[in-house]
């Protein structure tokens, strides 16, 4: 799965999470081009590759620096926090596993939500992180996501969500994981029928119950250029149905040809095609 590449790649980003390799910030091997490339030239370039145009992780605080405008975003639902319903346990007590990925990601879960000014344009802002536990959709994800689209809806904003998240259901908290699918999705279904806008950015990788409930269901589907969008990983797929896939196949680029995204947009462009459709949509 494509995930593999975040453990290699967000070093650069996330201050917390122990080093590999070169040391941060001076060199990083590009997952798209193996080109090596100079740590700040990447950051100078919201983290895309000078010679690929790889769009590498970053976590979901800098997407807020990079979307929003520069001190507008209040984060709402922040003190939502999981329980360990099953008590459940893996490799360690997912209680015990919950405090580690927040003093590693620095991160109270997978997703943060809350409103802020995109060129001066208000909206109800969400954005999943990969980096915690997989950015699986916890009970936490699921309730601040929905809470989000219900003030959405209440307030009459526009709803930008940004999926950067490898995104399954959280096995460790069993069906109330699997329910949020349809909580988020429930509530989009009320925000689309009171006439909201809600624009859906799909970004590297997302997959599993992410791209199976909320991340699917924009006006509009945007994506990061060269993004695995998909349900199963193509690995998973082709062993079941043992044929061939086609090239390029849940790339961001095959999706658009397919019509299951609107549009790809590069990193760079983001806050401005953002604020052009809400104009455009007349919200
Ligand atoms: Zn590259």
């Amino acid at each position: 799965m494509a995930t593999g590449n975040i453990d290699s790649t967000n070093s650069m980003t996330t201050p917390l999470r122990p080093k590999r390799g070169v040391p941060e910030g001076l060199w990083q091997q590009c997952p798209g081009c193996q080109a090596t490339i100079f740590g700040k030239t990447a950051e100078l370039r919201l983290n895309t590759c000078p010679e690929c145009d790889y769009h590498w992780y970053i976590t979901a605080p800098e997407r807020i620096r990079q979307v929003l405008d520069e001190g507008t975003f209040e984060e709402w639902d922040a003190n939502l926090l999981s329980t360990d319903p099953l008590g459940f346990s893996d490799k360690k007590p997912y209680s015990e596993r919950l405090v580690a990925e927040r003093k590693r990601t620095g991160l109270r879960d997978a997703a943060i939500t809350g409103t802020g000014m995109i060129r001066a344009r208000r909206v109800a802002f969400g954005v999943t992180d990969s980096a915690f536990i997989m950015g699986s959709m916890g009970s936490v994800v699921g309730e601040r996501l929905t809470r989000l689209v219900e003030r959405a809806t209440e307030q009459k904003l526009p709803l930008i969500i940004i999926s950067g998240s490898g995104g399954g259901a959280r096995m460790h908290e069993g069906i109330l994981s699997l329910m949020q699918m349809a909580k988020v999705s429930a509530a989009l279904a009320n925000y689309h029928e009171s006439g909201g806008l809600f624009i859906s950015v799909l970004t590297n990788p997302t997959m599993g119950g992410v791209a199976a409930s909320f991340a699917s269901l924009g006006d509009l589907c945007f994506a990061e250029p060269k993004a695995l969008i998909g349900f199963a990983g193509p690995r998973t797929i082709k062993a079941t149905i043992r044929i061939e896939l086609p090239k390029g196949f849940q790339t961001s680029e095959f999706l658009l040809e397919h019509g299951f995204i609107d549009r790809i947009v590069r990193r760079h462009d983001l806050k401005s095609e953002i604020a052009r459709t809400i104009d455009y949509c007349g919200k």
